[in-house]
C-alpha cells in the first residue's frame, strides 16, 4: 500500500539520522528530495543508496499530484529535505495536504530541527514558544514581527541567513526591552557548534568583532512583566461577583 514518510535528516552531524529513518530511506520505493544532488551525497555518506524523485518549492505545486497519483497505485514515497525536518521552513507541506486529501496515509518520523535543538539549550523556558521560521527581509516588515516578540509572554525562535543577521538584529535592538535575553545558536551539531548569549546589545558588539559565519537560529526569552492577564474592572468585577455570593 502507497503511503508518504516525512524523513528528518540531519542538521550537521551525520550521526545523527535515527534507525528508523535509514530503513524507511531505503526501504521506499522513492525518496523525494529537495536537491537530489545535495542529499545523493549525504545519502551516501550514511550508506543510504536509493531511487530519487526531485521535490521542491519551484516544482511542489505541480510535482505533488504526480507523487500522489504514485502513492495512490502504491508506491512508498520517503520524503526529505536539505536538513532537518521536512515543512518546517522547508517545502513538503503541499504534498502532506494532498496525501490528507486523498486519504493516503501519511507517517511522520521524529528527528532533529534546528529551532528544537536550539531551544533547549537556550535556557529560556520552552513553554511556550512561538516558532517564525524565516521573518521578512525588510526592517520594516521585521519590527511588526519584533513588536509582537517584545510582548510574548513565549520564547521566540526565528530562523536568520548569516550574511543578513547583523541588520535583523539591528532592527531587533531599535524594538526590543534592553532586560530581554538573546541566543544566537550557531552552527549547531557541527565542529563549530557556539552560543552567543547576552542582551541584544551584548550580541550584535559580538557580531561587530566576529563575522557571523554558519547557520545560525535566534531565540528571544519570554517577556516576564507581570501585567496582569485581564483587566482592573474585570477584577472588581469578579471580587463583586463573589462577595455577592458569598
Ligand atoms: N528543515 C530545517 C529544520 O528542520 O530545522 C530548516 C531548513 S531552513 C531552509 C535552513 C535554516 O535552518 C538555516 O538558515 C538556519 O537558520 C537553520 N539551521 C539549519 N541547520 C542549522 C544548524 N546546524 N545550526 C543552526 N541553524 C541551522
Amino acid at each position: 500500500k502507497g503511503k508518504l514518510y516525512l524523513v528528518p535528516t540531519p542538521i550537521g552531524n551525520l550521526e545523527d539520522i535515527t534507525l528508523r529513518a535509514k530503513r524507511i530511506l531505503q526501504e521506499a520505493d522513492y525518496i523525494a528530495a529537495e536537491d537530489t544532488r545535495t542529499s545523493g551525497i549525504m545519502l551516501d555518506k550514511i550508506g543510504i543508496h536509493n531511487k530519487m524523485v526531485a521535490f521542491h518549492k519551484f516544482n511542489s505545486k505541480q510535482k505533488a499530484p504526480e507523487l500522489v497519483q504514485m502513492m495512490k497505485e502504491g508506491t512508498v514515497i520517503a520524503e526529505i529535505s536539505d536538513a532537518g525536518m521536512p515543512v518546517i521552513s522547508d517545502p513538503g507541506y503541499i504534498l502532506v495536504q494532498e496525501c490528507i486529501k486523498a486519504d493516503i496515509p501519511v507517517v511522520p518520523l521524529p528527528g532533529p530541527s534546528a529551532f528544537a535543538t536550539a531551544l533547549i539549550a537556550s535556557g529560556f523556558d520552552a513553554q511556550p514558544f512561538t516558532y517564525y521560521g524565516f521573518l521578512p527581509r525588510k526592517a520594516s516588515e521585521q519590527k511588526p514581527y519584533f513588536e509582537a516578540m517584545n510582548q510574548a509572554h513565549a520564547t521566540s525562535i526565528f530562523y536568520e541567513a548569516p550574511h543578513r543577521l547583523t541588520k535583523t538584529l539591528t532592527t531587533l535592538a531599535s524594538v526590543l526591552d534592553d532586560n530581554r535575553q538573546i541566543v544566537c545558536a550557531r552552527e549547531l551539531t557541527k565542529i563549530h557548534e557556539e552560543f552567543i548569549r547576552g542582551s541584544i546589545k551584548e550580541v550584535l558588539a559580538h557580531f561587530e568583532q566576529v563575522d557571523p559565519r554558519g547557520e545560525f537560529v535566534v531565540l528571544i526569552s519570554p517577556n516576564t512583566d507581570e501585567t496582569p492577564k485581564v483587566s482592573m474592572d474585570e477584577l472588581v468585577k469578579r471580587v463583586d461577583q463573589l462577595v455577592a455570593t458569598g
